[in-house]
């Protein structure tokens, strides 16, 4: 695991490697994760792979450009099965000091302001794995789906037929 990933970066480190164009990368565990860990089917040995571009804006800001992909198990809400999930995702941040300096930031920028004045990538990563996590995880179709999920969708048909007939209440 490399430490880049988990030091800790103030606002005037992040300049600096700005400055340098520097590039931070390497390979997160999911397991250890732990914030993401619980929205994941169960404990998994699934990696993450993560890239940091440093740069500089216009104006001397910190730039940084993440990129992650992945590939996590997820819990089918159809059939309660693992279904994959891919991330793919690039995502560019501005690097600011405060909620007052964010509010200033124009030019399409997304502001990122460091909680604390710091800023670890491995935290930044899982922040955005979480963020990408769908609401309610299914497989693509259920045929995909575990035995579970095709029983209950028998069911449902039937019942949506019983509804369907005309009652002289109505
Ligand atoms: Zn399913």
């Amino acid at each position: 695991m490399p430490a880049s990933l988990h030091a800790w970066y103030s606002l005037h480190d992040l300049e600096a490697l700005g400055e340098r164009g520097a590039v931070l990368g390497g390979e997160l565990r999911v397991a250890e994760l732990t914030r993401l860990k619980v929205s994941l089917h169960a404990d998994c040995d699934a990696t993450v792979q993560a890239g940091l571009r440093c740069g500089r804006a216009a104006d001397g800001r910190a730039t940084l450009q993440l990129t992650c992909t992945a590939t996590l198990p997820l819990t089918c809400q159809r059939c309660l099965e693992p279904v994959e999930h891919t991330v793919d995702e690039t995502v560019d941040w501005v690097v600011v000091g405060s909620e007052a300096e964010a509010a200033r930031v124009v030019d399409n920028l997304e502001p990122l302001v460091l909680a604390d004045g710091r800023l670890q990538i491995a935290t930044l990563v899982e922040d955005e794995l979480i963020v990408s996590l769908p609401m309610a995880p299914r497989h693509a179709s259920i045929d995909e789906c575990g035995a579970l999920a095709q029983n209950l969708d028998g069911i449902l048909v039937d019942q949506d037929v019983e509804r369907a007939e005309p009652t002289l209440e109505a």
